[in-house]
């Protein structure tokens, strides 16, 4: 049996069309901004809905989730 992933609802697009995609981190205020053609940036699905990121907010996400990794690895390691 592969090793399960657990992972899926994750992963990173570079959407070629212009279709205004809101980035869920700066969805309002002076910071809001859409991702656009090229935009390389973290998808994240959840109960159904899809949140798009763009790469400066996908960098803390990922740094966050690397953190909780850890933590789940030092735990099993006890
Ligand atoms: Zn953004």
């Amino acid at each position: 049996m592969p090793t399960k992933s657990i992972l899926r609802h994750v992963h990173v697009e570079t959407p070629r069309t212009n279709h205004r995609r809101k980035c869920a981190a700066h969805k309002s205020g002076t910071k809001a901004h859409h991702i656009v053609a090229g935009d390389t940036h973290l998808v994240v699905v959840e109960d159904d809905k899809t949140f798009r990121y763009c790469r400066d907010a996908a960098i803390d996400i990922l740094d966050r989730a690397q953190d909780d990794l850890n933590t789940l690895r030092q735990k099993l390691d006890h």
